[in-house]
């Protein structure tokens, strides 16, 4: 099965993506993650993406598409994958479209967690993430047993650098102008389903799960 989880920074695509990925056996795809590892190792990449990232802007579509390309080589995505974070814009769409059609293959699913913009602030100015894991906690809705450490593998947690408020309200404009017409598009393709995404992590999984028996 091939998902994408859409919806605006903050409705929990990275959390469930990663819940859901391991139930279902999928290879959990994060464009973002990707990126801030090519930050952290200081990759050519990494370099040209930091500053976009730190802005709340999106990174350019040429050096987003091409990760992504390498990405899709590897062996685990043969059983099928969940997308986080990508597409961002309609132009990415076409090239996911391109890239699984020159592979005989194609989306078979579209999941859009529909969240309000409280809910969104309260969770990613809460948001700490695992530095080595990459799992991610909230101090107040998923705190961790040890505060600041990663329950996962005792690795340290960190705030990452675009979750405060004025580079969150940047994020959610740049998600409104280029991420929401993709709703529209997979509308259109006959693959999307809407949930309501404004709930706790345990619930929202559920109806996901739910979700794609039903597709
Ligand atoms: P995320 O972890 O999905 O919230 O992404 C964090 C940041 O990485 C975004 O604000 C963008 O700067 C960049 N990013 C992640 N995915 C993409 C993408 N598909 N296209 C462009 N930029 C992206």
């Amino acid at each position: 099965m091939r998902i994408i989880l859409l919806g605006p920074p903050g409705a929990g695509k990275g959390t469930q993506a990663r819940v859901l990925a391991e139930r279902l056996g999928l290879a959990h795809i994060s464009t973002g993650d990707l990126l801030r590892q090519n930050v952290t190792s200081g990759t050519d990449l990494g370099k040209e993406a930091k500053g976009h990232m730190d802005e709340g802007a999106l990174v350019p579509d040429e050096l987003v598409n091409k990760m992504l390309g390498r990405r899709f080589d590897a062996p685990d995505i043969k059983n099928g994958f969940i997308l986080d974070g990508y597409p961002r814009n309609l132009n990415q769409a076409k090239e996911l479209d391109q890239i699984l059609k020159e592979k005989s293959s194609g989306i078979d699913l579209v999941i859009y967690l529909n969240t309000s913009e409280a809910v969104i602030v309260q969770r990613l100015t809460g948001r700490r993430v695992c530095k080595s894991c990459g799992a991610n906690f909230h101090i107040k809705n998923m705190p961790p047993k040890a505060e600041g450490i990663c329950d996962n593998c005792s690795s340290a947690l960190y705030q990452r650098n675009d979750d405060n408020v004025e580079t969150i309200k940047t994020r959610l404009q740049v998600y409104d102008n280029v991420s929401a017409p993709l709703i529209s598009y997979y509308t259109q393709a006959g693959k999307l389903k809407r949930l309501n995404a404004d709930g706790g992590a345990g619930p929202v999984l559920e109806k996901m799960v739910r979700l794609i028996k039903l597709s």
